[in-house]
């Protein structure tokens, strides 16, 4: 009786084991389909789509960030680089159709959040003189994501042989830091002394 147990327990134990590796050879099987399935292109193209999605709602804040700004050279570096922000789209869908595939935005919480912040300045400073100075602070937060992305794209661009698409990534990525450097020069003069000042 005791040894019929016995060999119940075994076998159980036996077919635990056996079910267990079945399920991680299951596992290694489907890692190495998706690793096999997804490769430095797919990363692009979601990054891609990542970063299309940034613009697009970057394109909507812009005016809305220029319209809150106080000083006139802060409300202008705004309109200028919504203007810039149009090529910048319009850039993408040229990248986009030289892979082949359609424009196609996918959720970036990231920049979700970073525009989320810049509004709850826009509320919570509105009317203070340090307004200017956090509108200042959450656009470079913008443009700093911006410049991580596109400094990505252009060397997987580079990576993959896309010379045309790195060539495209490139211009905008050199806007952007040029936008990014206007912005320090705004917060190194006025803005911030303006903002003490109050
Ligand atoms: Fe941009
Ligand atoms: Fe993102
Ligand atoms: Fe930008």
């Amino acid at each position: 009786m005791a040894a019929k147990r016995a060999t119940a327990k075994k076998s159980a134990k036996k077919s635990v084991r056996t079910s267990a590796k079945k399920s991680a050879s299951k596992r290694m099987t489907a890692k190495r389909a998706v690793s096999k399935a997804k490769d430095l292109s797919d990363l692009f193209h979601d990054t891609l789509k990542d970063i299309y999605f940034a613009e697009k709602h970057i394109l909507k804040a812009l005016p809305k960030m220029a319209k809150a700004a106080q000083s006139p050279d802060l409300i202008a570096a705004f309109e200028k680089h919504h203007g810039e922000t149009e090529g910048q789209v319009d850039r993408l869908e040229q990248v986009f159709r030289l892979i082949d595939k359609p424009a196609q935005a996918k959720t970036c919480d990231a920049i979700m959040g970073i525009l989320d912040e810049g509004k709850e300045i826009m509320d919570e400073y509105k009317g203070t003189e340090a307004l200017d100075a956090g509108l200042l602070a959450a656009a470079q937060a913008v443009e700093h994501y911006e410049i991580s992305r596109y400094g990505t794209l252009k060397a997987w661009a580079s990576k993959l042989g896309l010379t045309e698409a790195v060539r495209l990534l490139d211009e905008t990525l050199q806007q952007e830091h040029k936008t990014d450097e206007a912005l320090t020069t705004l917060a190194l003069g006025e803005v911030n002394s303006e903002a003490m000042a109050a």
